[in-house]
């Protein structure tokens, strides 16, 4: 498979090629040059399939001839190895938990394919890559552990000192071997602005192969189309048009549902369910795209001002923007409707929300589903991780599952850098 730059289709990389270097070298995302429909048998029998046998056969086509199919079956059999349960909390509303791997966060799966993708690369060589990424909080954890470990790749993660919680700072930073973890004296922003410069410096990349690993890499964002059909395959049975309802901050995990629409997924609609950022929002209201600074709310993972990959959402609908309309809704939700949602849901079915499942259930209540619709919502994080203002809004207290207990008592490692030239001389010297 090759894929072309959004910026310039002539710019053209091999699947290992743009997993290798995450972005174009014109700064463009990366996109599939082809996109071929799965047979209708596989839609037909999807009920009889395992995960890895669903897995492989959407993902091949992606990756093509340069993974094996008995290394990319292993791979995903190693990646796939919890569940993905379709939970119903009403008469035809269910979200679909994301949460049971080893961060509980959904990122999990797209970091520990692209782990073991770039693993697979450099099996036989001493090339090193190093994956440098800027976290509010989930992305980290997920990359940290899929990528513990792997050869002839460093993980440099930077976090902003005092914003991310607890727990996710000891998944950060309580690992060690290739993972090291860099606190930054600023705000998200300022983390992703020193990524970003990094990427273009060319006094560290001629000296060091970069790469990123959030939903801009082809390998992080790709196997995420996996989650809607996993879904497909338990609600068919009920016999009615799927809404799906993607909480989005950078518009990764839609954009792959997108593509399994493509692939021949029967889905009626997508609804994105943002928080106050609402780019995309105001950008299907009045056809101007707007991006403005990210504010902070309680669904912090979602807090972005400037989707990354919403460009690649556009060119899936052909840049047809009543197209677009047609098949996808966005609705914009702040942080009171968002602790509402989250009471309302445990005192009426005793399901326990976090902040981002919540604005996901607002998303369906908005577009008012019709009797032969069933509303599916994506949990793309356990509550846990939100502990602090779940328990303080549905005034209960959680469990801590045994994922989180692991990193409970160790101890955190991180080096404190304050201005991009730390940065770099770190980089360097490493
Ligand atoms: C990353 C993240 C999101 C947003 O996903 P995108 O693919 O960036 O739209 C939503 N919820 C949680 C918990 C996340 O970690």
């Amino acid at each position: 498979m090759q894929y072309y730059s959004l910026n310039d289709n002539t710019i053209k990389a091999s699947f290992s090629e743009a997993v290798i270097k995450g972005i174009a070298p014109d700064r463009g995302l990366y996109f599939p040059e082809n996109i071929t429909p799965l047979p209708q048998s596989f839609f037909d029998t999807i009920e009889n399939l395992d995960t890895i046998e669903i897995a492989y056969q959407a993902i091949q086509q992606f990756v093509g001839d340069e993974i094996p199919e008995t290394e990319l079956r292993d791979i995903l059999a190693d990646v796939l190895n919890f569940e993905f349960p379709v939970v119903e909390i009403e008469d035809n509303i269910a979200t679909l938990e994301l949460f049971h791997g080893p961060t509980m966060a959904f990122k999990d799966v797209g970091a520990r394919f692209m782990a073991r993708c770039l693993g697979y690369f450099n099996r036989n060589n001493n090339n090193q890559v190093t994956v440098l990424v800027a976290t509010s909080g989930d992305t980290g954890g997920a990359v940290a552990n899929g990528f513990l470990g792997v050869k002839g790749v460093d993980v440099v993660i930077l976090y902003p000192s005092g914003k991310v919680s607890d727990i996710q700072e000891r998944q950060l930073t309580t690992l060690g071997q290739n993972i090291t973890a860099l606190k930054i004296d600023g705000v998200f922003d300022d983390c992703q602005d020193m990524v970003k410069t990094a990427f273009l410096d060319k006094g560290i990349t001629d000296h060091k192969q970069l790469t990123s690993a959030n939903s801009i890499n082809v390998a992080r964002w790709l196997p995420q189309l996996l989650y809607f059909l996993f879904a497909y395959k338990q609600v068919k049975s009920k016999g009615k048009d799927i809404v799906f309802s993607v909480p989005s901050g950078n518009f990764g995990n839609i954009c792959a549902g997108i593509v399994a629409h493509k692939l021949g997924l029967p889905v009626k609609h997508f609804v994105a369910s943002t928080n106050i950022n609402d780019t995309v929002v105001r950008y299907l209201k009045t056809s101007d795209y707007d991006p403005q600074p990210s504010k902070a709310t309680i669904s912090n993972a979602m807090d972005v001002g400037n989707p990354s990959n919403f460009i690649r959402i556009q060119r899936l609908f052909d840049n047809n923007f009543e197209e677009l309309k047609d098949n996808f809704s966005a609705y914009s939700f702040d942080d009171g409707q968002t602790k509402d949602a989250m009471k309302k849901i445990y005192d009426q079915t005793k399901y326990i929300a976090d902040p981002h499942g919540a604005v996901g259930y607002l998303g369906l209540k908005k577009q008012e589903l019709q009797d032969n619709e069933y509303g599916i919502f994506l949990e793309t994080a356990h509550p846990v991780k939100f502990m602090d203002i779940v328990e303080e809004t549905i005034k209960t207290s959680l469990e801590i599952p045994p994922q989180i207990q692991k990193v409970m008592n160790k101890e955190k490692k991180s080096f404190s850098i304050k201005s991009y030239k730390e940065l770099k001389e770190f980089l360097l010297q490493k």
